[in-house]
This record gives C-alpha cells, sequence and structure tokens, in this order.
C-alpha cells in the first residue's frame, strides 16, 4: 500500500490522516468498477465505524455489513435456558458479565431469575470466580464462559488456578466461540456475498495471524486484521480495497502495533491444554462444527454441562413460551447481515435499548443497538 502507517501514526494528524486514507479508498474503489461489501465481524469495530461516521463518508459502492462478532448476540436460546435453569437452583450462584442478563431465552431471562430470587451475579473477570468460590463453599459457583478467543483464554485460566488451588465448587458452562468456522459459513453464504472481511483485532492478538488461513484461504476472501480506532478501521478498508482491487487474496494484519502473526503463545497454550474443540450452536448461523470449546476430559469435573445434567435437561420443558414479538426478532437475520436492524419490523417500536427484545438490541456490542444509538436509517 503506497501510504505509509508509522507516517500516519506518528507524524500527521488523524484528520490528515483520515482525508488521505478516504481518497486512497475512493481511487480503489474507483478501479474496483462495481459493488463491493465488507464485513467487520466485530461488535466494537460495528461501534466505533458507527460513532465515528465513517459508513457515510465511504464511496457509494462500498458497503459496510455487522457480522456476528458479538459473543452475547451470537448465544443461542437453548444457551440461555439452561443458564436460567441452572439460576433457579438456591443450590447455585451465577456469575456473569452484565449484558447476559437480559437476553431473554425461549421461556426467561436471567434478569427475570434474578427478580425471583436467584443469585445471579456480575463479574468483571473469570478470576472474581474465586474468591466468591472460597466465601460460598457450601454453593456450586457456575460461571458463565461466554466469549471468544480472548475470554477463553481467561476461563482456561480460571480453571487452572481452580485445580491447582483444589478448589470444588467452581463450575464452567460452556459457551466460547472461535471465530474461523463462523468466518467459512458467512462466506460460502448464498445470501450473504462478501467480498472482504475486518478480522478482530483482540482475538487476533491472542490468536495471531496464522490462525485464519486454512480457513480463509479455503474461502478466498481477502482479509484485514483491524485495530479499533476510526482511523485503524480508514487504514483497513484502504488496504483492503487495494487487495480486492489487484484481484488479491491475501490475509494482512494492519493491527501489528498489537497482533503478531503467532499471537500469544501462552494464551493460546492455556486454551489448548484446556479446553478442545466442538460443534456450537450459534444463532442466526446454527451449528458449526469445531467452532466451539468444550472442556477436556482432564478438566471435565468443571464442566456444568457434565455435572448438572440433569437439571439442564430440564431446560426442554419450558420451550416454545416466549411472547409473539420475541419470536419474531429478526437478530438472527441481523448477525449474517442478510438485513439491517432498520429491516426489523420491531426495531425502534416495540424493541429500544430501554425495552430490548432480542440480543443484538441488548448487548453493548449488538449490531442494533449500534443503529439505534448512531444511525438509525
Ligand atoms: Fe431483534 Fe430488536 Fe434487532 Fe429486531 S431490532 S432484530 S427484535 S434485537
Amino acid at each position: 500500500m503506497d501510504f505509509n502507517y508509522e507516517k500516519y501514526a506518528q507524524k500527521i494528524n488523524n484528520e490528515k490522516s483520515a482525508e488521505l486514507l478516504l481518497n486512497a479508498i475512493s481511487r480503489n474503489c474507483v478501479k474496483i468498477g462495481r459493488p463491493v461489501s465488507v464485513m467487520e465481524v466485530c461488535g466494537t469495530h460495528t461501534h466505533e465505524i458507527f460513532k465515528s461516521g465513517v459508513r457515510q463518508l465511504l464511496p457509494a459502492n462500498l458497503k459496510l455489513k455487522s457480522g456476528p462478532g458479538c459473543p452475547v448476540c451470537v448465544t443461542d436460546n437453548e444457551y440461555i435456558d439452561g443458564a436460567v435453569v441452572l439460576a433457579q437452583s438456591p443450590d447455585n450462584i451465577i456469575l456473569t458479565f452484565g449484558d447476559m442478563l437480559k437476553v431473554t431465552g425461549s421461556f426467561s431471562s436471567l434478569s427475570l431469575a434474578k427478580s425471583g430470587g436467584a443469585d445471579i451475579r456480575i463479574i468483571y473477570s473469570p478470576l472474581d470466580s474465586i474468591k466468591i468460590a472460597n466465601d460460598n463453599p457450601e454453593k456450586n459457583i457456575i460461571f458463565l464462559s461466554v466469549g471468544f478467543e480472548t475470554t477463553a483464554a481467561h476461563t482456561a485460566f480460571l480453571v487452572k488456578e481452580a485445580a491447582q488451588s483444589g478448589i470444588t465448587n467452581i463450575y464452567i458452562y460452556e459457551g466460547n466461540k472461535t471465530v474461523p468456522e463462523a468466518l467459512k459459513l458467512i462466506a460460502f453464504h448464498p445470501d450473504v456475498k462478501i467480498d472482504g472481511f475486518l478480522l478482530p483485532g483482540h482475538v487476533s492478538a491472542v490468536t495471531g495471524v496464522d490462525y485464519y488461513r486454512p480457513a480463509l484461504t479455503e474461502c478466498k476472501i481477502p482479509s484485514i486484521i483491524c485495530g479499533f480506532e476510526y482511523i485503524d478501521i480508514l487504514y483497513s478498508l484502504a488496504s483492503l480495497t487495494e487487495m480486492i482491487a489487484a484481484g488479491k487474496n491475501e490475509i494482512r494484519n494492519e493491527y501489528f502495533r498489537v497482533v503478531s502473526e503467532h499471537g500469544n503463545k501462552k494464551a493460546q497454550e492455556l486454551i489448548s491444554e484446556v479446553f478442545e474443540p466442538c460443534g456450537a450452536n450459534w444463532r442466526g448461523l446454527g451449528l458449526l462444527n469445531n467452532s466451539g470449546l468444550a472442556l477436556k476430559p482432564k478438566y471435565k469435573n468443571f464442566s456444568a454441562a457434565f455435572k448438572f445434567s440433569e437439571l439442564l435437561s430440564r431446560r426442554y420443558e419450558h420451550k416454545f413460551k416466549n411472547t409473539p414479538a420475541i419470536e419474531n426478532c429478526r437478530c438472527g437475520d441481523v448477525l449474517l447481515s442478510i438485513i439491517t436492524p432498520a429491516e426489523c419490523p420491531l426495531f425502534g417500536n416495540e424493541c429500544t435499548p430501554e425495552n430490548a427484545i432480542g440480543p443484538c438490541m441488548v448487548s453493548s456490542e449488538g449490531t442494533c443497538a449500534a443503529f439505534y444509538k448512531y444511525a438509525q436509517n
């Protein structure tokens, strides 16, 4: 690329850099000469794109589509139903990140369970589980491990710490997902049609660049590992449109101040020591082989799904009790960018951040929440 990263990062103010990058994107889009769709896979990118107004500045033939990179949004109803029945037991304390509370599954939400007396606590790090387990030895402490590769490393560390400390009342409700299989599904989906991906910078800091090569080589979609400032996004789009114009199918790392070729080896070793790949159900994407992480047999005693399998089977007794509004939520289509949030009939009237119906509006990283807050068109 003819634009120098070091120059824009260190010597040129962002306003001037943005202008130069937008010019580069425009020139590339003229060369491409047809409509181009780029998916930002990550919810944090989606919010920065809306917040900064980047979308409105792009050439008319370059469209940004928002992908399934919000972990709360892609967590399916079956998992949420399981979390609710686990929470309803007086023997259990549920630990979760905040956004999970308000997501409604097939029959209830953690928030409703909490108002009914369930002991559900919001934590900011999986390691908070250790103190709570030590303070409550008579209770089962269940951490809802929802997230991508980044969160998986933290959960793996928790499991190892608990094992080494001899703590026996911590359980992991496995809900982690991994990115490559989702990229493949999107790339080959007949209704999506993507020319390039902006890949998540924080996941990539753990995984490195290599990690994506098998999946992206198979899909032949040019991709950029992208940082989270608007100027990173513009730079990545300039690099990506340059590749598309030249007919190249590479993976470029444009977030190299954070992401290395091979990633964080220690985090990867932790993940592969504690977890093994498994199939996972994604909201909107369905069941994808090798897209989830299950505890290895050595750590199975920490698995909530293993320990509480009988209790979890009760979630199926509650199926299909939802209100019609929830049944009409189009989050699955939003997560694949088959529709925009504004095309969901509930957007902005029945479904708002104050009265969110689907996870894409509930989650702070959700596409519907970003649309509502910054765009609404
Ligand atoms: Fe679901 Fe609300 Fe988004 Fe519609 S606007 S897809 S109901 S979250």
